[in-house]
């Protein structure tokens, strides 16, 4: 049975004009039907957002309100987080394991935004003009385009449509046209939620005519993005035409650096699951391993030992370590690097090769290249899979530039036993996290963005909600005595 899902603008939930196939990437074949939105679908979403911002049903709520809104839609993520689980499993192979418990978490984000909603305060100025009370309002930017990717498309809009909401903010919403089932359905929760007509719209199309027009549009006040770098080029260009403000979170080559004074077995199970979780296809993917020479050889064993027990299989069973990756496109770009790495000289430790044969799935092994420098193809690009690249190195200060020798900067990780240099790596390192003797932990209250190619904005936090706002400056007069004729000279 093919499933139906629909986009939802205004309130209403309607199928659209065109539609397009969504696979499932662990069998390849259709599962469900999408609304595919038009130029002139995303017109009526902007225009509803629009009228949303203005309206009195939204304007007129007090911001602890917006807060109960939001409260409300946590508790109905979490009731309703396996049925979603289950959805974003079926569209995008993600494994049921990753999904569960990443949605659940979803959750604490929208409860996070909710407790923050009434918490975006204005503040007074001590001016230098007598007789002058000046405050300074907070007030909600306006309509927000939020476009997210594929991957984790519920927990990537959680860290927009949080803090958008508990500004004030309304918003349209548009799904990847990869795997947008999750997000269709989520917006059912908003309207259970008992959000006024227009305040989350939430839609799916290509990003030709369906971001283009969303970007572009002259009602929309900032681009909230989400994606790869080449896509993030287009939405620059495009908020010229509306001089949107715009965040970027975009893609990752983040470097992992392995001290030989550190717990190896330790290191091999945070490396594991560092790159190869989600099928890799996470944008804070450990996927540049840097390891002191010492430790390179008993570490790679430990790591191809380790990567040949992964159970790869159905994303649905609870069993799977590893499922498909989303897209035929996405393979194609994953053998296509590995391929002129090894080319260029890296040597295959493990995988490099489709994994289930018999299926018609789009699955790929967890792949090890053990790589000779740091101008081979995989060092350098971002691959978007289970692909880990090795390096070596002698001292602390090659260790640094070999891990900031790269456009990217969104995350990375340090493993040592030495405090002293654990500090002196973090200060050097050009990402915008830092994680020490761990990998991967994220959470609404701290913030998370890039430096350089990874982005610009930063997500999570008390500041992603004051993104969302902009400062009104009220000058009030408090003397009684009558403004003076500016023209006669005392
Ligand atoms: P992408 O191609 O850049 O797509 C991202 C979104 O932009 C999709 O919804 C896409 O729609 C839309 N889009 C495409 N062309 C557009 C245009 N001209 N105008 C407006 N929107 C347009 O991303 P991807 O390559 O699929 O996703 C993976 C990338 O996202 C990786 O680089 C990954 O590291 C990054 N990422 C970053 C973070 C972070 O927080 N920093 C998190 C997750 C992923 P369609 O899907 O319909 O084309």
């Amino acid at each position: 049975m093919v499933q139906r899902f629909q986009q939802y603008i205004d309130g209403v939930f309607e199928d659209g004009g065109a539609s397009f196939d969504s696979l499932d990437p662990s069998t390849g074949k259709v599962w469900a039907q999408m609304p595919r939105a038009s130029a002139a679908d995303v017109d009526r979403a902007v225009r509803a957002a629009h009228r949303a911002f203005n309206a009195p049903e939204w304007t007129g709520l007090t911001a602890t309100q917006r807060g109960k809104l939001l409260s409300r839609l946590a508790d109905l993520v979490a009731a309703k987080a396996p049925h979603l689980a289950q959805l974003e499993t079926a569209d995008t192979g993600k494994i049921i394991r990753e999904t569960r418990s990443q949605i659940g978490y979803v959750a604490d984000y929208y409860r996070y935004y909710a407790g923050l909603a009434d918490k975006i305060q204005g503040f007074t100025v001590p001016v230098d003009k007598p007789d002058m009370d000046v405050t300074v309002r907070r007030e909600p930017i306006g309509v927000v385009a939020a476009i997210v990717p594929w991957n984790s498309q519920l927990f990537l809009s959680a860290v927009k449509l949080g803090p958008l909401l508990a500004a004030g903010c309304t918003v349209v919403l548009k799904a990847s046209e990869d795997g947008p089932a999750p997000l269709l359905e989520f917006a059912r929760l908003v309207h259970e939620a008992g959000f006024p007509p227009g305040v989350v719209n939430v839609l799916t199309g290509f990003g030709e005519d369906c971001g283009q027009a969303l970007t572009t549009h002259p009602l929309v006040a900032r681009i909230a993005f989400t994606g790869g770098p080449g896509t993030a080029r287009h939405v620059l260009r495009n908020s010229a035409e509306n001089l949107a403000s715009t965040s970027l979170e975009l893609g990752g080559k983040s470097p992992v650096v392995v001290f030989d004074d550190a717990d190896l077995d330790s290191v091999a199970n945070a490396v594991v699951a560092g790159v190869f979780a989600a099928t890799g296809q996470s944008c804070v993917a450990g996927s540049r391993l840097l390891v002191q020479r010492g430790a390179h050889q008993p570490l790679l064993t430990l790591l191809k030992r380790k990567a040949e027990a992964i159970r790869i299989g159905d994303p649905q069973d609870m069993d799977t370590e590893i499922g498909p990756l989303a897209t035929r496109r996405q393979r194609d770009h994953i053998e296509d690097v590995v391929a002129r790495s090894v080319a260029e000289g890296a040597a295959l430790i493990t995988g490099g090769k489709r994994a289930l044969d018999d299926s018609e799935g789009i699955y790929y092994q967890p792949t090890i290249l053990d790589c000779p420098n740091a101008t081979i193809s995989s060092v350098r690009e971002e691959l978007f899979g289970p692909v880990l690249s090795v390096l070596s190195f002698d001292t602390e200060a090659e260790a640094i530039a070999l891990a900031n020798d790269t456009a990217y900067g969104l995350a990375s990780g340090v493993f040592t036993t030495s405090l002293t240099r654990a500090h002196r790596v973090v200060r050097a390192l050009r990402a915008g996290v830092v994680w020490v003797n761990t990998y991967r932990a994220v959470s609404p209250i701290v913030p998370f963005g890039g430096y350089g190619l990874s982005g610009q904005g930063r997500e999570g936090g008390l500041d992603a909600a004051l993104e969302y706002t902009r400062t009104k400056s009220v000058w009030i007069r408090t003397s009684d005595e009558p403004i003076s004729d500016p023209f006669v000279m005392r």
